[in-house]
Order: structure tokens, then sequence, then C-alpha cells
């Protein structure tokens, strides 16, 4: 993306789009803040992810998750069809690059959903354009609450999920922002705020020293 002269004739100062990642152990409420903040912000799109595992009630193929097969899966490794991939209790789940790419060359923002792993596959390919969150819940109690409420997993993928809930928050100083979900509402105002923060940043606007010197020469 390049600066252009916009309708004014003034030169415009456009932006790289950037990939915003939220990372939790399940049930810290980092669902519910992605799709509040999809709601709040026109210009930021989901990665919708490959998974081979079996859908959930409640999903739609191709919104939540894009739901393949195992061979499929393996298929779309050696096509090279993905930014990252990674298994994640038992399943294996792959973010699909092409779309992504397509996104941020519009200077759309994109949210991913996706675990430490990923987050380091995405930091180790794209480091300039990632900006990463961590979702802690407010205690151990609370998760498991969050877990039982939900009751969309049996008692023993819950209880496996407690169990690697410590191992996934180990990760939390991998991240770039930390954010301890007390309340939604809170949660997504903070993610809100980390988001127009790195939205100007220096580095992700294009065409500034042209911008700066037309100012600098009235025009
Ligand atoms: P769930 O099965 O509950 O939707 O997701 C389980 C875990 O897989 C979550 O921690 C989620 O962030 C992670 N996950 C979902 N999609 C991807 C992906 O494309 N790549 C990676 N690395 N993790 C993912």
């Amino acid at each position: 993306m390049t600066a252009s002269a916009g309708s004014s004739g003034f030169i415009e100062v456009k932006r790289r789009g950037l990939m915003l990642v939220l990372s939790s152990p399940s049930g810290a409420g980092k669902t519910t803040i992605s799709r509040k903040l999809l709601g709040l912000e026109p210009n930021l799109t989901m990665s919708v992810s490959a998974t081979t595992r079996p859908k959930r009630p409640g999903e739609t193929a191709g919104t939540d998750y894009h739901f393949v097969d195992p061979t499929e899966f393996g298929l779309m490794i050696n096509r090279n069809e993905f930014l990252e991939h990674a298994k994640v209790f038992d399943n294996y789940y792959g973010t699909p690059k092409a779309p992504v790419f397509e996104a941020l060359r519009g200077g759309r923002d994109v949210l991913f959903d996706i675990d430490w792993q990923g987050t380091q596959q995405v930091a180790q390919n794209a480091r300039d354009d990632l900006v990463s969150v961590f979702i802690l819940p407010p205690s151990t109690r609370e998760l498991e609450q969050r877990l039982k409420s939900r009751a969309q997993d049996s008692a023993e993928v819950v209880a496996g999920r407690m169990a690697k809930a410590a191992d996934e928050m180990s990760h939390w100083a991998e991240y770039d922002y930390i954010v301890v979900n007390h309340n939604i509402e809170e949660s997504v105002t903070q993610v809100r705020a980390i988001l127009t923060a790195e939205r100007l940043k220096r580095q992700r606007q294009v065409g500034l020293p042209e911008f700066v010197k037309g100012l600098r020469e009235g025009q």
C-alpha cells in the first residue's frame, strides 16, 4: 500500500493492516471479547481457522471454523496453505494464510483466536505486523465455573482443559499485552485501546515522509 493523493489533492497517509492475536486458556472469555470487538470495529475481520475437531452445537461451518478431516488438513499443510498450525487438545488447528494476506494488503486488520504455539509461529514469520494479547481469567475458580457453565463439553473434556489451562497460562510472558478478564465490557475497552494505539504506531503508517513534506511545504 502506498500514499496517494486524496480527493482534496492532499497526500493521504495509509496504513498496513495488523494481526491482532488473542490467546487464553479455554473459558477465559476470549470468544465473547472477540465477538464484541468485531461488532465494534468494522475494519477488523476474523481469521477463520481450519480444524479437525468435531463441530460443537451452535457452531457454523465456514464462520466459526472450516471443519476438515485429518487427511484434508494434511493436504493443506503439504500445499503450504497455513500461516501457522498446531496440535491443541488432540486436534489440529491451522490458520489459512491467503485470506489473511489479502486482508492485510487491503489495509484491514485481522483478529486471530489461536494458541501460544500458533502465536510463536506468527511471531517468527511476521513479527512487525503482530500484536499479541493474552487474556487471563480473574481466578482458577472463575475459570472452572465458566467452563462448567458452558456445558458444551463433557466433564472429562472440562477436566482436561482445566489441567491444560495451567500450561497455556505459563506462556503469558511471550505476549505484548496482558488483559485480566474481570469484566467483559472492561476487557473489550482495554483490547480496543490496544488496537487503537497499535494502529497509530509510526512504523505502520505508509507515506508519512511525503505527508510531512507536504505539510512543511504548506500543501
Ligand atoms: P476450541 O476447540 O475451543 O475452539 O479451541 C481450542 C484452542 O485452539 C483455543 O485455545 C484456540 O485459541 C486454539 N486455536 C483455534 N484455532 C487455532 C489455529 O488456527 N491455530 C492455533 N495454533 N490454535 C488455534
